[in-house]
């Protein structure tokens, strides 16, 4: 049962609960009777009038003597807290009224049915708030089952349709996975020749690069059963259900073989082991990778069985898993380049209708963006299209779905006053004529100051010509300069500078630091300093984890950061001083226009490259 059954159960059963009290509450009063006072009870009495009295906890019940119509009528009355009931019985006793007592059966159910339905309650708060905290996993459990393992199998009967073809721009990992899938499908063929195939295949790469849709397409490529897993669903709450998950899941594996077992997010359990904390979590995932690596361990190729895992932080698994034997092929699942990210947004564009649209140039715009990313610029543009009311999606869409998706929402409500706009506005054209001015920079493709959300003010937006797999030192440096660009146009014409350059500062700095001690681009020579730490997928500046230099060292690059920024806002100022009225030119156009566009620019800037300032020939 899922979730939602579970609840209808619930208020099913909180209904009933309420009927039934409601029925015998109904029932308490059965016949014709009349709700009288004590007092009149006693007075029919006296009179003769009664034939038999119930005694109840709460209550008196007095059937009357059947009058004429021939129907029992019963008077009720309710009986007074501590009264002496002896002169009653008396009473009664010297009329001849019989005298049953009872001890009220009608309360029995609701007492049951009220002391039952906390407990119930109760129950579904349990599941509730287990499965909020162990993500979701033990709330889509059936009660009871904490140890078996609910790895979906997809077969190709099954719903999942997706196969190679939905998968563009990871070419070299492809490959390598048709290997897989053609072995799954043969292994005959294999075996005779002698080949073995690797047992293990973890899948590395950047969030959004297609990990688990290249996986689930082996699935759909190669018709075998295949059991799904996420790393984090077998790491639950309690002690040793992780490793008891992994057991049932190779065993369910082992009796359907060949199959693949893919394990998503391995990072979940397979951190390294070493250092680990006082927290129980750590206990249970450490269990578990044991139980994953003994699993692995306990059965050879020719079963039948592969094993696909992912993860985006192959870093920090433990080493373990790497050994011969377990996941001892990997496969990087890599950034698409230029023309893998055309095929990818070819293959999301398929459910749209496009008119005029290059997605070369949208593949150009997005330099370093993966599979996850180019799904949403097409999806983004399906909404451009849909909000002016269009039937079919243009280029504009994909223009302003990526400045979306690069720039934030665009906040047209937000009021700038006259004279920040007159700021950012020079300060924009700073960037983009230093940018038309060095030699080395990429091409301006837009220039705006429509304010987005994401804090910028404004953006000039270049537009690399190919994707980049190095720089040359000149590269580097007039990147420099165009990134001073815009604060050096501030510094010029309202002779004082803003907050507004924070984030150029920041990317120039660092910039700067990575070339003295990445790149060996300084007087300190071809030499690297500090050890990189952080993730090699997700991102992370260069941070010195091990600080293997001298503290002489250490103020010698700083020093020679300083004169690398230093040099590049002297470029950016001869250029910006040199052609003074050329940036007034662009400034005033942009107040105006908000945002001018490569070709409008081109034209207002005659091309006069200047040699940058400090390059070593
Ligand atoms: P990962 O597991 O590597 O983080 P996913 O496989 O979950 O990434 O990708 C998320 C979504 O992005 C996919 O469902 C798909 O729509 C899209 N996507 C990612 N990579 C590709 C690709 N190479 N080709 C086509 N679509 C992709
Ligand atoms: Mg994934
Ligand atoms: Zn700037």
């Amino acid at each position: 049962m899922n979730r939602s059954a579970w609840v209808r159960l619930g208020l099913f059963l909180v209904a009933l609960a309420v009927a039934v009290t409601l029925w015998f509450r109904v029932l308490r009063v059965q016949g014709d009777s009349q709700v009288v006072t004590y007092t009149e009870l006693l007075k029919a009495v006296d009179d003769g009038k009664v034939k038999e009295v119930l005694l109840e906890n709460e209550r008196v019940l007095a059937r009357l003597k059947e009058d004429k119509g021939g129907r029992d009528q019963s008077l009720v009355a309710s009986r007074l807290p501590n009264m002496d009931e002896r002169e009653l019985i008396t009473r009664l006793e010297e009329q001849g009224v019989a005298i049953s007592g009872r001890i009220e059966q009608s309360s029995f159910w609701p007492a049951v049915l009220s002391s039952i339905l906390p407990l119930v309650m109760l129950f579904f708060l349990f599941r509730a708030v287990g499965g909020m905290l162990s993500g979701g996993a033990a709330g889509r459990a059936r009660p009871m089952s904490f140890g078996k393992s609910q790895a979906k199998i997809f077969d190709r009967s099954s719903e999942n349709k997706t196969t190679f073809v939905d998968v563009a721009g990871v070419d070299e990992a492809k490959n390598e996975l048709i290997e897989v899938v053609n072995y799954l499908k043969d292994p005959e063929k294999y075996k005779a020749v002698g080949a073995r195939v690797p047992k293990g295949v973890l899948l590395v790469g950047a969030p959004g690069t297609g990990k688990t849709l290249l996986a689930r397409a082996v699935a759909g490529e190669a018709g075998v059963p295949f059991f799904s897993m996420s790393g984090s669903e077998f790491v639950e709450m309690f002690v040793g259900v992780g490793a008891s998950r992994v057991r049932d899941l190779f065993t369910q594996a082992k009796e359907r073989a060949p199959c693949i077992v893919f394990i998503d997010e391995l990072d979940a359990v397979g951190k390294t082991r070493a250092g680990g904390g006082v927290f129980a979590a750590n206990e249970e995932r450490e269990q578990t990778l044991n139980q994953l690596l003994v699993e692995m361990d306990g059965f050879d190729a020719s079963v039948g069985i592969v094993i696909m895992a992912a993860t985006n932080r192959p870093e920090v698994l433990d080493k373990a898993l790497m050994r011969a034997g377990r996941f001892d092929r990997q496969v990087l699942v890599d950034r698409p380049d230029v023309r893998g990210r055309e095929a990818i947004l070819q293959v999301h564009a398929k459910r749209l209708t496009l008119e005029g649209v290059d997605l070369k140039l949208v593949a150009q715009r997005t330099p370093g963006m993966v599979g996850a990313d180019l799904a949403n610029v097409v999806n983004e543009a399906a909404l451009a299209c849909a909000r002016r009311d269009a039937k079919k999606v243009e280029q504009r869409d994909f223009e302003e779905a990526i400045d979306r998706l690069q720039l934030g929402l665009r906040k047209d409500g937000r009021v700038m006053n006259e004279s920040e706009r007159r700021r950012v506005a020079w300060h924009e054209s700073g960037h983009a004529l230093v940018a038309l001015s060095v030699k080395h920079a990429d091409p301006v493709h837009r220039v705006t100051i429509i304010p987005r959300s994401i804090g910028a003010l404004g953006a000039t937006l270049q537009l690399p010509t190919e994707d980049r797999y190095l720089m040359t030192e000149e590269e580097l440096r007039d990147t420099l300069a165009v990134l001073m660009g815009g604060r050096t146009a501030e510094e010029i014409v309202f002779g004082g500078v803003s907050t507004g350059a924070q984030n150029d500062l920041e990317r120039a700095s660092e910039l700067a630091r990575q070339m003295v001690c990445r790149f060996g681009m300084s007087s300190l020579g071809p030499q690297s300093f500090g050890r990189p730490g952080g993730s090699q997928f997700l991102g992370g500046a260069v941070s010195f984890e091990e600080r293997n230099f001298s503290e002489a060292t250490a103020q010698a690059i700083d020093h020679e950061v300083r004169a690398l920024l230093d040099a590049a806002h002297r470029t950016a100022h001869n250029a910006l001083s040199a052609r003074r009225a050329v940036l007034d030119a662009i400034a005033g156009e942009l107040l105006v226009k908000e945002t001018l566009e490569r070709d409008v620019l081109e034209a207002m800037v005659r091309p006069v490259p200047i040699a940058p300032e400090g390059a070593r020939a």
